[in-house]
């Protein structure tokens, strides 16, 4: 079996081909997942990724493979996995390769667990893969978050910061548990819309059906990260006034002070990838005979997978570099 990365991940077994992940739509390739750095039409993914993509991308062209089904593509058995990254994201098992795409063992509050299982080849995400590069559990970064956010309401609204896709939902869904009012971008909605059409509970208002005496009640805004400070685009450029505490949202606030850049009062490290001990984890409870690592930080990866796990691994080779981690 042959892997190496050219406009997508390339499998080759014999005279077999599917690409995985790839960079333009691709009929008979698997898509693992919708941020926009995975997300093309024409392939195979999971029919909430499907959903997603109908929103995103105003299409619908796509063949729907519901979790753990398995389905002939291109002489591979395809089965697609939880990932537990967001809504209707999936590792790709392919015959004995297990793509993970972008994954996360603890799950979120809106998706399930990316669970290990025994493969051959291993094709793992290296988002976070240098040994520093690990997050405090995530039950405790959540609490920290939820108790800031009812601390700082005592004062005013409060404006949670992350990307439209998955970490706004999550956020949604954790302030949901303190039952004070969210509110949030249509961007936002129209993806949380998706949610709850497929039974997520998410309880939100948009900004845009906002009052303008509503509009300095004490409640939580969940958007964008450009939007929590001045200067805003026009039709929101009120929130600029109301006063609102900020906080941002990101696995990599474990590293970076987001705080001092962008004036924000708070950050919390919120991932919804494996941190660089899980993917080591992952890894070892997989027991590949051998694993390429892809995307951010490949070569630290594969470096440590070989020295601690003494498992064969290495950066994925780049055919092609016309697609590029972005989320
Ligand atoms: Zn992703």
């Amino acid at each position: 079996m042959r892997v190496f990365y050219e406009d997508g991940i390339v499998v080759q077994d014999g005279i077999k081909e599917i690409i995985l992940d790839p960079a333009r739509p691709t009929p008979g390739s698997i898509v693992s997942h919708g941020h926009m750095d995975h997300l093309t039409e024409g392939g195979v993914m999971t029919p909430e990724t499907l959903e997603i993509l109908k929103v995103r991308k105003h299409s619908s062209v796509a063949t729907p493979l519901p979790y753990n089904l398995e389905r002939d593509v291109n002489g591979f058995r395809v089965r697609l996995r939880d990932a537990g990254h967001v809504f209707g994201s999936a590792m790709i098992r392919a015959d004995d390769l297990l793509y993970t795409g972008d994954m996360n063992p603890e799950g979120g509050v809106t998706c399930g667990k990316a669970v290990p299982e025994r493969c051959t080849t291993l094709v793992i995400e290296a988002t976070y893969g240098k040994p520093y590069l690990n997050f405090p559990p995530k039950h405790v970064v959540e609490s920290d978050l939820l108790n800031w956010v009812e601390f700082s309401l005592s004062e005013g609204p409060v404006a949670l910061g992350g990307y439209d896709f998955g970490k706004a939902q999550e956020l949604i869904a954790l302030v949901n548990r303190l039952k004070v009012e969210v509110a949030v971008s249509d961007r936002i909605a129209d993806i949380a819309d998706v949610y709850r059409r497929a039974g997520v509970k998410l309880a939100y208002r948009r900004i845009s059906e906002l009052s303008e005496s509503e509009r300095k009640d004490p409640r939580v805004y969940v958007l964008p990260r450009g939007w929590l400070k001045p200067p805003l685009e026009e039709s929101v450029s009120w929130l600029g006034q109301t006063g609102m505490r900020t906080a941002y949202c990101s696995g990599w606030c474990t590293i970076y002070d987001f705080t001092r850049r962008y004036g924000l009062d708070a950050q919390f490290p919120l991932s919804d990838h494996a941190d660089f001990d899980a993917l080591l984890r992952f890894v070892d409870a997989c027991r590949p005979k051998r694993v390429y690592t892809v995307f951010s930080h490949p070569v630290d990866l594969a470096r440590e997978i070989e020295r601690r796990l003494h498992i064969p691994a290495e950066p994925l080779r780049m055919k092609s570099t016309t697609k590029v981690k972005t989320t």
